[in-house]
């Protein structure tokens, strides 16, 4: 029986262990949280049937290895997937921009212009080799298609809201990525991800593995008969295998025994993290019920996203209140992870008014902050390049994070396929 630790419960983690404890592996999960699904985990209020992701969260309908888990548990009765309105900002105005018709009739630039983003949306879906691509900028390679003023008003503002400083580093692979793995029907599973990662660590428990909350992992280390140590807080565990699904500097931080130019290479993988303020509203922000809008920093927004999860899932869910998350990817060392609630939520409350102006402060019942200094890895050119394997250079030791979905976006589908490709090798493995 292979004695495996695996680091951390979000969607990666849990995959891996389900299938690693249905082969008959001995499984231990740590968690350094006090509850199971990572970065897609939700909370509770009393009078809420629904949990709230901390961070928001949906699935495309493209989604298969994170659907197709659903479907292997049997749970594909608990999936939703209702069709919510996506709408972009320009002058002073939000549109849709989620379908062939709706690029049409966007008025943000000239109609030829949005022949060109309609020709260049359906190649993007119809290429099937992303490698090419990675050679060149999205900012590069969209700005020549779509022309500078479709560019400028449509996927610049986008490009910038998610990488700020590094966009014009991002290549043009992840961009596709995008394009191809995106549907305008979007999902969730009934009682909110929460529920989904409590119901997925259920059947890992029930399998045999065993979950330690509030555990966190401190340091791992070979020990020279090709086992690991795995070092806690005043305990420490043998393994035969152990699988860290963290942050690529954190892995470097467990491990230190790692080669230097692999723990060199796991510095040196970027990303952004993301501020995300919730807040609970005695009325409905969006008149029109779109659920999700991009905001340009451009236009004076103080974050990019702003999503009305309560049009999405019904409120009734959530005691009757209105669920609206303001959210935004920014640079770890940004003022915005320093400052407090209060003082973020003075910074956010004007730009609420301009997608309601009947919006007054006393709709606000309470707020919530969530704030993590790894939520979006950022591909430059030929980024595969330097993609860590599963399999690190110390024996028995893997690796399946955020990091290395690529060309993939970082997302709970992705998570599932690399973390159950992860149980896969440690099974194979001797
Ligand atoms: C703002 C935002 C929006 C997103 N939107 C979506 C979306 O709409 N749809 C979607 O599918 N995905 C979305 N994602 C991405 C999705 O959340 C992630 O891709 C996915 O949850 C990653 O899962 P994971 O298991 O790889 O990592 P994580 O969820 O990060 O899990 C790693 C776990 O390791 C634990 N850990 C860390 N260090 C230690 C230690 N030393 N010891 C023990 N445990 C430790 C952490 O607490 C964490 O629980 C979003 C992410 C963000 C940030």
């Amino acid at each position: 029986m292979k004695r495996v630790a695996i680091i951390g419960a979000g969607a990666g983690g849990l995959s891996a262990a389900y299938d690693l404890a249905r082969a008959g592996c001995q499984v231990t999960v740590y968690e350094s949280d006090d509850h199971v699904g990572g970065l897609a985990s939700g909370f509770k209020q009393p009078n809420w049937d629904w949990s709230v992701e901390r961070y928001y969260h949906h699935w495309f309908a493209s989604d298969k290895h994170i659907l197709g888990l659903i479907d292997e548990l049997g749970w594909s009765a608990r999936v939703i997937f209702p069709r919510p309105v996506t709408v972009v900002y320009h002058d002073e105005q939000f549109y849709p921009l989620d379908s062939p018709m709706a690029v049409l009739r966007f008025p943000g630039f000239p109609f030829l212009d949005r022949l060109r983003v309609g020709a260049v949306v359906a190649y993007l879906r119809y290429v099937a080799r992303w490698e090419p691509l990675e050679r060149v900028t999205a900012h590069e390679w969209l700005s020549n298609r779509v022309g500078k003023r479709a560019y400028s008003s449509l996927w610049e503002p986008l490009l910038i809201g998610k990488f700020g400083r590094h966009y014009k580093e991002v290549n043009m692979a992840w961009f596709w990525a995008r394009i191809k793995a995106r549907t305008p029907r979007l999902g969730t599973y009934k009682g909110g991800f929460q529920a989904f990662m409590d119901d997925l660590a259920d059947r890992v428990r029930s399998e045999g593995g065993e979950i330690r909350l509030q555990t966190p992992v401190t340091e791992i280390q070979p020990t020279g008969d090709h086992g690991l140590q795995v070092q806690l807080e005043g305990e420490r565990s043998a393994f035969d295998h152990c699988l860290v699904t963290t942050s690529p500097p954190l892995l470097a931080n467990l491990a230190p025994s790692l080669p230097d130019p692999y723990l060199k290479g796991l510095m040196e993988m970027k990303s952004m993290g993301a501020v995300v303020m919730i807040l609970s509203l005695k009325h409905r922000l969006s008149e029109q019920g779109h659920y999700w809008y991009n905001l340009p920093k451009t236009a004076g927004f103080p974050f990019l996203s702003l999503v009305e999860h309560t049009n999405f899932v019904p409120r009734r869910h959530f005691g009757g209140e209105h669920i609206v998350y303001c959210g935004d990817y920014l640079d770890p060392d940004h003022e915005y992870f320093e400052i407090s609630q209060y003082e973020l939520l003075e910074k956010f409350i004007p730009a609420l008014a301009r997608i309601n102006p009947a919006f007054e402060p006393e709709w606000i019942n309470t707020s919530w902050l969530f704030r993590t200094r790894y939520a979006q890895p950022i591909p430059p050119i030929n980024h595969s390049r330097s993609i860590p394997d599963l399999q690190t250079p110390i024996p028995g030791l893997w690796f399946a994070s955020m990091s290395q979905v690529y060309p993939w976006d970082r997302g709970t589908n992705f998570a599932v396929e690399i973390g159950r490709q992860a149980a896969a090798r440690i099974l194979q493995a001797n």
